[in-house]
């Protein structure tokens, strides 16, 4: 069998492991909670686990909890080349977000050994701690120490609301592994994901191949006018905190719609003081979040609220001066992937006759990170409705089954098939 794009994964059964595991944490409403590190994590993971066992997978665990299988290649000095994503989910989380990658991979690897071939690179199968981040921040944890993105220490301090500690749920559910983070150098990696937009459904495509990731700022801008009675003051003599910041989050609005198609700008959060009907607001402090692809258009567009914000306080946008503070929170640059997996993943979408179209991501993957250490790619599936992050999350067997099959034919393209 030399054309990888003959070899094909077992859909039915990457299906029947996906729902089996979504058994673990099922919620009424037909999704999914296994929070990081808790009790029903645990059990997901022992789980697949054992499936990683069952295919002749040989397990580590490292002092972060992230579980790699390797299944050993012809020339073991070669560095795997490495699949996986993650298994915690949001409160009310799907289905399919994370766990669409690990059992993707899964599915490559039982897919294999099924068939008695061997790659020459050793292969390996990832599942990263707490993508999520909804229980232990810093979001990524798991990837993120892996890419020495922040100190493992960062990590294994984290609390939870209740003041539980990352270094002791580790321990409870038995995941506190010995291998030092990082462990080992992974050679490449891909990972497959529904695409958690509107996108493919919308084009009618069945694989997206990701190019990269957007950028991202995040700020927190505060803004501070004068607070004084609704009656009696006029309204020439207000500086109303509100009022201002409206036209700033305005042109969060049209700074992202001047770099469609893949800017994005977005204000979710928004505190008014002092919050009583009958007062001007003297204060209000919000979130802002700006995106884009390409580096020189997300610095053009932190210019540009940056001016934005000069203005306003200038009393140039709304009539009065106000003072604006904004500060700086977050700050990722665009991570393009590496064209040769780009182009492995567009080959065998292509010559499997998958209808396809290049995309990028905007949410953060464990994937975004390694491409910070490893050349990495993603792969993207369609979801009902473009929705994640919720319990109707959805996606079709047949569109998962083609990810799969789409995985397994870049995995064996860069890992090379070992002939007889
Ligand atoms: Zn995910």
């Amino acid at each position: 069998m030399s054309d990888i794009s003959q070899l094909t994964i077992n859909g039915d059964r990457l299906w029947r492991s996906l729902m089996d595991l979504a058994e673990i944490g099922a919620t009424a409403k037909g999704g999914n909670c296994r929070l990081a590190l808790s009790p029903l994590d645990g059990q997901g993971r022992d789980l697949v686990v054992g499936w990683m066992k069952d295919a002749g997978l040989d397990i580590t665990v490292d002092q972060i909890g992230n579980i790699f299988g390797r299944r050993p290649g012809r020339q073991p000095s070669l560095a795997p080349v490495a699949t996986g994503s993650h298994i915690d989910t949001q409160p009310t989380g799907g289905k399919f977000d994370g766990c669409f990658g690990v059992m993707a991979g899964l599915e490559v690897m039982r897919t294999l050994n099924e068939k008695g071939l061997e790659t020459e690179a050793p292969l390996e199968l990832v599942i990263w701690t707490n993508e999520e981040g909804t229980r232990f921040v810093p979001v990524m944890m798991g990837s993120g120490a892996f890419c020495k993105v922040f100190p493992l220490e960062t990590a294994l301090s984290a609390v939870d609301v209740d003041g539980k500690a990352v270094r002791d749920e580790l321990v409870n559910i038995g995941y506190a592994g010995k291998a030092p983070v990082p462990s080992h150098q992974i050679g490449k990696y891909f990972e497959a994901h529904i695409e958690q937009g509107p996108i493919l459904e919308a084009e009618d495509k069945v694989i997206g191949v990701v190019t990269g990731s957007l950028g991202l700022r995040w700020y927190d801008v505060t803004v501070t006018g004068m607070e004084a009675h609704a009656g009696p003051t006029p309204m020439p003599l207000r500086r109303d905190a509100l009022y201002a910041a409206t036209h700033l989050m305005q042109e969060v609005v049209r700074i992202a719609l001047d770099h469609a198609p893949q800017g994005r700008g977005t204000v979710g959060v928004a505190n008014v003081f002092p919050a009583s009907r009958n007062v001007i607001p003297g204060r209000v402090s919000f979130t802002v979040d700006l995106r884009h692809e390409n580096a020189e258009r997300l610095a053009d567009m932190d210019a540009r609220l940056r001016r934005a914000c000069k203005a306003l306080s200038d009393g140039e946008l709304c009539g009065y001066a106000v003072d604006v503070d904004l500060q700086d929170v977050q700050h990722f640059p665009p991570t393009p992937f590496a064209p040769e997996l780009i182009d492995a993943v567009r080959t065998q979408a292509e010559a499997r006759g998958y209808a396809h179209m290049p995309i990028v991501t905007g949410a953060g993957h464990d994937a975004v990170y390694m491409a910070t250490v490893s050349p990495t790619a993603m792969i993207f599936v369609p979801c009902k409705d473009g929705i994640s992050h919720n319990e109707v999350e959805d996606a079709r067997p047949e569109h998962l089954e083609a990810g799969a099959n789409v995985l397994l034919g870049a995995m064996l393209a860069h890992a090379g098939l070992a002939s007889d």
